[in-house]
């Protein structure tokens, strides 16, 4: 199989199309039309093999979790998603792979409603990159940098699933009641962009990020951004039920306080827009946990269990440090 019949029949063959596409898979680039009063927000993740995933991962995973990734970017600015585009290295064709993989982006489109309008096909190491664009007006954007001392601070859905996940796919733990197993791969594999939730939340949040290295780490993200400091109730953290019964709760602390790949929304609100929060929520299908408080301590991260002083060291994800590669963090029992 040639390139150019790869691209029509894995990629330009998604079927979810867009009327804001004007010009779609197929030209030298493509052209898209933005609503008036719509600002462009604009993302790019990449995913490597031996990185972010397992080389014999699902590809229906690794393309949903390519998209999910980046939706939850947009996600944490406020933005509508609307359009993606795909550059893809691949070792070589292999159409089984290829078929489950094309599958994974036809049923992420159709859901998210969010049309593939290019990309590139090369040839290398097993890598994906996905640039995914939406809407926002630019006044309603929710950046890193609106947070004030004083604001109250909550996450969508359940911490830490996923890098208990990314143990149990490792061999690093094993679980006392293997039914959980299911769901906490499942956390790792298909995460939940949290699209709904970040457009509910222009008017409510002074600040939002999304939770991919770790709730500390991306925490200090916004207390950098807005100077700063953070009060988090480590008993108020949301665990889930798997989490709870598959770990004591200082190692579930641990995975919720730094493991990474989340997806999940960090968002701070002010006292008088707190009331709005659970109303704002309410159709988006998630639970929403307040957390903790800023205050005015720049960058600090203060963590409480029962209202005494917990002391913790933040391990949250990072490229480049000695133990980023999937492969060397391998049980090798
Ligand atoms: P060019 O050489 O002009 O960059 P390509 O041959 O790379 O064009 O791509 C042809 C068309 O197919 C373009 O519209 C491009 O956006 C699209 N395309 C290529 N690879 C992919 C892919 N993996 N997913 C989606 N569209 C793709
Ligand atoms: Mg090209």
């Amino acid at each position: 199989m040639k390139e150019f019949s790869l691209i029509d029949t894995y990629f330009k063959s998604v079927k979810y199309k867009r009327k804001d596409v004007l010009i779609g898979i197929g030209d030298d680039c493509a052209i898209t039309q933005i609503p008036p009063g719509q600002a462009l927000a604009t993302t790019t993740d990449t995913l490597v093999s031996g990185v972010h995933f397992l080389a014999d991962a699902p590809p229906r995973a690794i393309a949903q979790k390519a998209i999910a990734v980046n939706l939850s970017d947009l996600a944490a600015m406020g933005a509508e998603p609307a359009w993606i585009s795909l550059s893809l290295t691949l070792p070589a064709i292999d159409e089984t792979w290829l078929e489950e993989f094309s599958r994974g982006i036809q049923e992420s489109t159709e859901y998210y409603s969010i049309e593939l309008i290019g990309g590139d096909t090369v040839q290398g190491p097993l890598a994906i990159t996905i640039t995914a664009q939406g809407f926002v007006a630019p006044e309603q954007a929710l950046t890193r940098s609106g947070a004030k001392p004083g604001d109250f601070l909550y996450v969508t859905g359940t911490l830490g699933d996923a890098g208990l996940g990314l143990d149990l796919l490792l061999n690093n733990i094993e679980l006392p009641d293997p039914e959980h197993s299911g769901f906490l791969l499942k956390r790792l594999y298909y995460p939940t962009p949290r699209v709904f939730a970040g457009t509910s939340l222009r008017r409510v949040a002074n600040a939002c990020i999304d939770i991919s290295d770790g709730l500390v780490a991306d925490l200090k993200h916004i207390l950098h951004a807005s100077q700063c400091g953070a009060m988090l109730q480590l008993d108020k953290l949301p665990l889930s039920e798997a989490m709870v019964q598959s770990v004591d709760i200082h190692n579930a602390y641990r995975y919720a306080l730094s493991g990474g790949d989340d997806y999940e929304l960090l968002f701070s609100v002010s006292e008088e827009h707190k009331n709005s929060v659970d109303r704002a929520l309410a159709c988006c299908n998630v639970p929403v946990t307040c957390i903790g408080q800023l205050n005015g301590m720049s960058g600090k991260v203060n963590l409480r269990l029962h209202n005494q002083p917990y002391d913790f060291i933040d391990t949250g994800y990072e490229h480049f440090a000695p133990s980023s590669l999937l492969a060397t963090t391998k049980d090798p029992q």
